[in-house]
């Protein structure tokens, strides 16, 4: 019996070996979503500097995914491998640094955690299958773009638009849904929070959105078809104001900090996309629809 055939016919195996994995992503997530905003910023002050002809940047270090390796920010302590291990590590650690005892944030453990479990879930959801790898990358793209965007108020378009591509290329094998409904979620992805955008503006000469929130429904669109919009845009509303109640707590109504719709939108769109049909067809029954 290979290893394929295991996790095949043994879901429990399945789902704690993608849990596991799910782990390891979280880690290489976190590099991403603190490195990839400064690779951005590095690029664009560079492409600034060519623009007015001014000479590059002298701090021209190579800085990618991959290289330099991990430091503490406050020793630049080089992380080693065995520091590395997700969880574990700043468990044994006690979430501080090994050379200089400089806390760790909290947040590294976090996002590690929350990626195995989500991986988890999406295992168990979906079995041994295709869906359950594609749904797998788009949770890991969500999870990323919407730290990213609570960070920095920025949804890159290096993340947002491959896995827009992405969703219409395993739809046109029918993955989640048609690729003819796929085509239109995207469209009207896009379109719809556009419309709202200027009629906003309009209405209130203020900014409500980015367009990399456009982006970011048109990619779902692609990934569950036009039928996932408006579970999508409600849900967003409701986690919007349940989170930003939340915050608003936190932060002592600050009301003046900007909150990315991003995340919300990312949220909503998951859970549009696992569980939308339960959803509407449970709202359905209790409207006495059916
Ligand atoms: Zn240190």
């Amino acid at each position: 019996m290979n290893l394929l055939d295991l996790l095949a016919g043994n879901l429990p195996a399945f789902v704690f070996l993608t849990f596991v994995f799910g782990l390891l992503i979280g880690s290489f997530l976190n590099v991403v979503i603190y490195r990839l905003p400064k690779m951005m910023q590095r690029d664009w002050e560079n492409q600034a500097r060519e623009y007015l002809q001014l000479p590059e940047q002298a701090s021209a270090t190579t800085f990618n995914l991959i290289l330099p390796n991990s430091q503490c920010p406050h020793c630049g302590h080089e992380i080693q491998v065995w520091e590395n291990i997700p969880l574990l590590s700043w468990l044994a650690l006690r979430g501080k640094c090994s050379a200089c005892k400089a806390p760790i944030s909290k947040r590294y453990p976090a996002v590690e955690l929350a990626c195995g479990l989500l991986s988890a879930y999406v295992a168990w959801h979906f079995g041994f299958t295709w869906q359950a790898g594609g749904m797998l990358l788009l949770s890991w793209g969500l999870l990323t773009m919407s730290l990213i965007d609570a960070d920095h108020q920025l949804l890159p378009d290096d993340l947002v638009l491959p896995l827009l591509w992405l969703g219409l290329i395993v739809n046109s094998f029918g993955l989640f849904t048609s690729l003819p409904e796929a085509l239109w979620g995207a469209v009207a992805g896009y379109l719809s929070l556009w419309l709202v955008y200027w009629l906003f503006k309009l209405v209130t000469g203020k900014e409500g959105m980015g367009y990399g929130d456009f982006k970011l429904l048109a990619m779902l669109g692609a990934w569950g078809g036009w039928q996932v919009l408006p579970l999508t845009i409600l849900l967003s509303s409701l986690v919007g104001a349940v989170l930003g109640v939340i915050m608003l707590r936190l932060r002592n109504a600050e009301t003046s900090t900007p909150i990315p719709f991003g995340p919300y939108l990312a949220i909503a769109g998951w859970i549009a996309l696992i569980w939308g049909e339960q959803i509407t067809a449970s709202y359905l029954k209790f409207a006495g629809f059916n």
